[in-house]
């Protein structure tokens, strides 16, 4: 028999093939200046004992990209930063963040405090599903601080808020809840979405835990459903070894990528949202048509003073409600030619929805009026097109009231 070493054949060649490639190439340094996509689900051992000594945990390496990845790293050391936190954990989206968080902190039979007004898949989790699993959940009005110490119980291990929140955008004082949560050795998630890490660090105001639908203004052009947690790093390293490994609702490295891409513009394009929002807030609250306009920015807003002292803005998000009321408000909503009418937030595209039928339907009627959505508001994400187009748009629709 021949001692020739066999080549190998072609279709080895077309799954190991670049490995030959490689050959020459493995000195070159690479320095991408733009973080590699490790599109890979799953990564080699050197050995047998090494693949064990990393299930064990005694060895970082990485083993599958549901656990982690590369690119998935990248994105969490640099929000773990930008949130002053010690670990972040990235994740399919901003639900399954908090699908996450929530099983992390929580077992059949415990309790969690939260806001009344959330966002409404956040709201449906919080009181269809978790109660289906044992874990009961009481919503309060957000904007005084004693609500949430009367709804604790010797069963509370989470309180859980959205500041502001989605869509009435009030405002939680975070430094007076988390004194209360702690004085009870309770953990405070808050939501930041609305405020990114630019305007607003919830964790140096004393919270424990932040969470992100990356989706919104972290992605920030509507290609990107993605969820964020940001905290202490064993509660990270929990979230994921425990509940992300079982439940995992992984991000793909792609979409880590997109964010990564995201927040390399993030205050550029955080700043032109505040400024046209005030813009367009003031063109409101000044228009005979509209009845009502809510933007924390306005002096008018009834917490203005706590928007000012919690975050370093205002933010790109305005709600507001037409004369005529729901049905005022559909014709507007119904006439916007440059506005699009979806729902998400935080993208480049102005988008405009109806909270009590679109985002917040899971909210009955009676919970609508009860947490302050009045049926008829109209939510506005102040994009980042020309702001004199955005208010000519709005104008037009108006008029057709
Ligand atoms: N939190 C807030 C404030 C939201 O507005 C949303 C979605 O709109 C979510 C969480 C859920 O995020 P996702 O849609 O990325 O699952």
């Amino acid at each position: 028999m021949s001692s020739k070493q066999r080549e190998p054949g072609f279709s080895t060649l077309c799954i190991h093939g670049k490995k030959h490639l490689d050959k020459h190439e493995s000195d070159r340094p690479i320095r991408a200046v733009s973080t590699p996509i490790f599109q890979s689900s799953t990564f080699a051992f050197e050995n047998v004992a090494h693949g064990a000594a990393v299930f064990r945990g005694e060895d970082p390496s990485y083993v599958y990209t549901r656990l982690g990845n590369p690119t998935q790293t990248a994105l969490e050391t640099e929000l773990a930063y930008l949130e002053r936190g010690e670990a972040a954990l990235a994740l399919s989206s901003g639900m399954a963040a908090a699908t996450t968080a929530v099983l992390t902190c929580c077992r059949h039979g415990e309790h969690i405090v939260s806001g009344d007004t959330l966002y409404g898949g956040t709201h449906q989790l919080f009181t269809q599903t978790l109660p289906r699993m044992g874990i009961e959940v009481t919503e309060v009005p957000a904007d005084d601080p004693q609500n949430f110490a009367n709804a604790i119980t010797d069963k509370t291990r989470l309180i859980y808020l959205e500041s502001p929140a989605n869509p009435t955008l009030v405002l939680t004082d975070i430094g007076a809840v988390a004194e209360i949560a702690h004085a009870k050795g309770i953990p405070v998630l808050v939501d930041n979405t609305f405020c990114t890490p630019y305007l607003q660090n919830p964790l140096e105001l004393g919270a424990d835990i932040v969470l992100h639908s990356a989706t919104k203004y972290i992605g920030g052009h509507g290609d990107t459903v993605a969820g964020i947690l940001v905290g202490k790093q064993d509660w990270i390293m929990t979230a994921r070894m425990e509940i992300l490994r079982d439940v995992g609702g992984c991000i793909s490295p792609f979409n880590a990528w997109l964010l990564l891409r995201g927040l390399k513009t993030l205050p550029v394009r955080m700043d032109r949202h505040m400024e046209s929002a005030l813009e367009v807030a003031q063109f409101l609250s000044y228009h005979p048509k509209v009845s009502e306009v809510i933007y924390p920015g306005l002096k008018t807003h009834p917490q203005h003073d706590l928007a000012a002292r919690q975050q370093r803005g205002f933010g790109g998000m305005i709600s507001f409600m037409v004369e005529g009321g729901r049905a005022a408000g559909e014709i507007v909503m119904d006439n916007v030619k440059l506005c699009t009418l979806a729902v998400s937030l935080g993208d480049v595209d102005t988008l405009i929805e109806h909270p009590a039928s679109m985002t917040h339907s899971t909210y009955g009627e009676d919970e609508l009026r009860t947490v302050g959505i009045d049926p008829a508001m109209v939510r506005l994400s102040v994009g980042l097109e020309n702001v004199k187009d955005i208010i000519a748009d709005l104008r037009q629709a108006l008029a057709k009231c």
